[in-house]
């Protein structure tokens, strides 16, 4: 009954209609692709755009800038197009952490009539996430504190963090920034605090990885993103790049041959992609992802753990061989960090043992990632693995396999 509720592609009968048909996962073929030229919606979203956008061109539906543009920002427009549930209704008025946004392409992959959907549920409030629970705090992970710039979080020795914008292009509900996201109504960028952060970077030769986050860095201008790629690479010291983002899954649109020119231009520079759940890898994604590796540029998935909607095994393991066939490597499971209203997301610490240990060994070693806790009061990410450690004999190391088997190794 659980699996029926969560995934509505996958249920022709139950609550869902006919109107519904399951997303074309693995449809197209990237030989199929030309990826010169932008992607036909898949059936899912074409369905919607006749329905919620009729006459829009597949020029302005592939165009980013129209998405943003569209993008919906109310309960009142969430209504133009979901069923919408009491709870939901509810949130009206509200005021919640996070503003709504959700992008017209990913808003055409959430169930019209079922709130359980899970994709539906990382993107639409609910009244839960006004219940402050214990333990929960606006900033759990410190970053404030450890901020040595406005826009800087510098906590481990050879890296940090660069948040070059409070912008994203979807909000999810449980988003760890939420404390600093979409704070500034205009999200106008403050030159001149690029310009301290790019400094600090300078004069700290220690510093040999930025990844540059936000809020979301590719919901940047073309030119905007180039100025701080060109900026990081003239530092000597700066080896790698990274980008976290969340625009593949949630505005593919965005990955234009004109940006991968752009990114390109100063390798190497990797990219963290947050995916969730397996009904995000369209075939609109697929493209953006192997146009983003045929730019060769190394992926890595990053990938929240959250109640009632990827919190099983089946889920995870589908999510990642599908990511693995766009050349996108599963990298972090984080625990929910424990922001204000994010109870009803966070599952136990045991499920994502659980589902670490249903990976390991029943999957290729490429679609095992660290599962993570982001440590409450900035300790950093501490890695968490199932027992399989059992002790010592005089013969040496007992230990368990993926099977429950116990081996000894004579150490
Ligand atoms: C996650 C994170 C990093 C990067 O960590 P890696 O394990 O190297 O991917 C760097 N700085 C901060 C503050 C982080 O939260």
């Amino acid at each position: 009954m659980k699996a029926l509720k969560k995934n509505v592609w996958a249920s022709a009968s139950g609550e869902a209609d006919d109107q519904e048909p399951p997303l074309p996962y693995g449809g197209i073929v990237q030989a199929e692709v030309n990826l010169q030229q932008p992607c036909p919606p898949n059936q899912v979203t074409q369905a919607f755009i006749t329905n919620r956008f009729p006459g829009t061109s597949q020029a302005d539906w592939n165009n980013w800038h129209w998405q943003l543009r569209n993008s919906f920002k109310s309960i009142k427009d969430l209504s133009t197009f979901l069923h919408l549930s009491q709870d939901e209704l509810a949130v009206a008025g509200q005021n919640t952490n996070l503003p709504i946004r959700i992008t017209p392409y990913y808003a055409s992959l959430l169930s019209k009539f079922n709130p359980d959907h899970p994709l539906r549920k990382t993107v639409v409030p609910v009244m839960d996430e006004l219940i402050m629970s214990k333990g929960e705090a606006e900033d759990p992970l410190c970053e404030t504190h450890d901020s040595v710039a406005k826009c800087l979080v510098h906590r481990y020795p050879d890296r940090l963090l660069f948040l070059v914008t409070d912008f994203c292009s979807a909000y999810c509900r449980y988003c760890t920034r939420s404390h600093m996201v979409a704070k500034d109504k205009n999200h106008i960028i403050k030159r001149n605090d690029w310009l301290q952060a790019i400094n600090y970077i300078k004069n700290h030769t220690e510093i040999r990885d930025v990844i540059l986050s936000g809020g979301d860095p590719l919901t940047l201008p073309d030119c905007h993103i180039e100025f701080l790629l060109s900026q990081l690479r003239a530092i000597p010291h700066v080896e790698i790049i990274r980008i976290g983002t969340k625009v593949p899954a949630v505005l593919p649109q965005r990955i234009t041959p004109a940006l991968l020119r752009i990114l390109k231009k100063y390798h190497p520079l990797y990219m963290s992609i947050h995916f969730t759940h397996p009904d995000e890898i369209t075939p609109e994604v697929k493209k953006a992802c192997n146009m983003l590796a045929d730019a060769g540029i190394p992926m890595g998935s990053q990938t929240v753990l959250l109640k009632d909607v990827n919190d099983d095994v089946p889920t995870f393991k589908k999510l990642f061989h599908e990511l693995l066939k766009v050349r996108v490597r599963p990298y972090y499971i984080y625990q929910c960090d424990p922001i204000p209203g994010s109870g009803h997301f966070r599952t136990p610490v045991e499920k994502g043992l659980e589902i670490i240990q249903g990976l390991r060994g029943f999957t290729s070693g490429y679609a095992v990632p660290h599962y993570v806790i982001d440590a409450p009061g900035g300790g950093g990410k501490i890695p968490l693995l199932p027992e399989y450690v059992i002790g010592r004999n005089d013969n040496g190391l007992v230990l368990r396999n993926f099977e429950g088997n116990e081996y000894v190794y004579p150490d």
